[in-house]
């Protein structure tokens, strides 16, 4: 398999990843519930959009079309995500689960554009280089802010805890708690550290 088939198959991987964000990314945006890290979803929307339209140039320019592989580690981002939007917390404990699953989504994709932006520039594509760069400057930018709403949401969800601590009931588990419990479980066997 020649690197630009390599390459091809990241790509693909990254335009589904993409896809799929533009989809999840109104869920986290909804379930916010501090107003700047809602916006910050919405901001992130747009341009995750542009950032679709940036890959179908790189395909273009090389006469390749941009479907034809589904992002499975991007699927299981996401599932993370849509547990942090079950949870039963208070609002900045909320926002924080958020927080983490959203930095995972982008740290994710920061990993996939480095990878595509090496090979495209072992290979001499200067056009998809230009292209994926703009889109790792984007997510780049995105984690940074991610992380300065942390600061201040995480210290909130730690006045909270104060707030309420004798009143919440110990919450019930979920049987896909119970799931995830035994699975923890069976990673740390197999890994036998
Ligand atoms: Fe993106
Ligand atoms: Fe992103």
């Amino acid at each position: 398999m020649a690197l630009i088939d390599v390459l091809i198959d990241e790509l693909r991987d990254l335009y589904s990843a993409e896809n799929q964000l533009v989809k999840a990314l109104p869920k986290l945006a909804k379930g916010a519930n501090d107003p700047e890290l809602k916006q910050g979803f919405k901001d992130h929307l747009e341009e995750t959009k542009s950032q679709v339209l940036r890959l179908r140039q790189v395909f273009e320019g090389l006469g390749k079309k941009p479907t034809g592989k589904h992002c499975e580690g991007m699927e299981g981002v996401i599932k993370e995500g849509a547990e942090a939007l079950e949870e039963d917390a208070e609002n900045a404990s909320f926002d924080s689960g958020l927080i983490g699953a959203a930095l995972r989504t982008e740290h994710y994709e920061i990993a996939g554009y480095h990878a595509a932006i090496m090979m495209s520039k072992t290979l001499g594509l200067n056009e998809a280089v230009g292209l994926l760069q703009a889109n790792l400057a984007e997510e780049v930018n995105t984690a940074k802010k991610l992380q300065a709403a942390g600061k201040l949401i995480f210290k909130a969800a730690t006045q909270e805890e104060e707030e309420d601590k004798d009143s919440q009931p110990a919450s019930k588990k979920k049987a896909s708690d119970k799931t995830s419990e035994r699975k923890s479980k069976e990673d740390e066997k197999k890994a036998g550290v």
